[in-house]
């Protein structure tokens, strides 16, 4: 509710902030994208004196276990870890909708799109990868938190197509990744480490990082890769954002649903990810075309 009748007011922040960030130094190699594609962003476009860098954890909610340990690691720090999530991956979202309500409530994490079952952009057809991002905008919808703003893709793969379906269907970034923690490479932590010193060490190495991490990873879960990162980064002199802050952005992370959205969603069975998925199948209209 609140949400809602707030949403006008931050409406009208978010547009400030979008279009002040694309006069920073950091956007202009975005300068060249065309207007009708969705921000696709790799980096924080903070302008702060101060380096910065952020965390966004994909792939899950693994489990509570994973998810409580990952949230507490941010929390217990004064951070606030974003989630891209997908909606039938490692578990079925559906499960964590009181913990991601709480968790966002208590501004204790945050949540973005990482799509529904993790497909590679590129090897489906941009119909079957609509149909994927809207089950999970659905999704969203039916735990009554909207339609995500942001959206990672996975692997990274994507296309020009799906940096304009994204700014069509309300999106406001593709936010990607600079540094890759290789949580995910099937790397010993001894590998990883080595890898991340080389990397840290580097020259080249940005001012700001935006750090691409798996909630899902033993290695980031049970083997402390995250304390890693955040005891070089503080090493480092770089100071943590959450993704929001990272991206310069002050507004809602879920755009309201249209009533159209709202009534499809609350149609479809939310005991089992594949019952969603298969009901959402059953319905009229084209694959991924049936909320607009
Ligand atoms: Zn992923």
């Amino acid at each position: 509710m609140r949400f809602t009748s707030t949403f006008a007011a931050l409406s009208s922040v978010m547009a400030l902030a979008i279009s002040a960030s694309s006069a920073s130094p950091a956007a202009d190699r975005r300068s060249t994208q065309p207007s009708n594609q969705v921000a696709f962003v790799t980096n924080c476009t903070s302008t702060s004196d101060q380096p910065v860098f952020t965390i966004a954890l994909d792939d899950g909610i693994r489990s509570q276990e994973y998810h409580s340990y990952v949230v507490d690691a941010f929390n217990k720090r004064g951070y606030t870890p974003f989630f891209f999530t997908n909606g039938d991956n490692y578990d079925c979202l559906f499960k964590y909708r009181h913990e991601i309500k709480k968790t966002l409530k208590h501004g204790q994490a945050l949540y973005g799109s990482h799509g529904w079952a993790h497909p590679n952009a590129t090897a489906i057809s941009l119909e079957d990868w609509e149909r994927d991002i809207e089950l999970l905008e659905l999704a969203y919808i039916n735990m009554g938190l909207g339609r995500p703003y942001f959206y990672r893709f996975p692997y990274g793969e994507h296309n020009d197509e799906h940096l304009v379906k994204l700014k069509e269907r309300g999106y406001l970034a593709a936010v990607q990744w600079n540094q890759d923690s290789y949580d995910s490479w099937g790397k010993t932590k001894h590998e990883i480490l080595s890898m991340l010193r080389q990397d840290l060490r580097s020259p080249a190495l940005p001012k700001n990082l935006l750090w691409l991490n798996h909630e899902t990873q033993d290695v980031d879960v049970k083997q402390g890769l995250l304390n890693f990162e955040f005891k070089h980064m503080k090493k480092l002199g770089k100071k943590y954002v959450d993704l929001p802050q990272c991206l310069n952005y002050n507004g809602p992370l879920f755009a309201p649903p249209t009533e159209k959205e709202r009534q499809l969603a609350s149609q479809l069975p939310t005991n089992d990810c594949k019952a969603f998925a298969a009901a959402y199948d059953q319905l009229p209209g084209p694959k991924g075309r049936k909320s607009l």
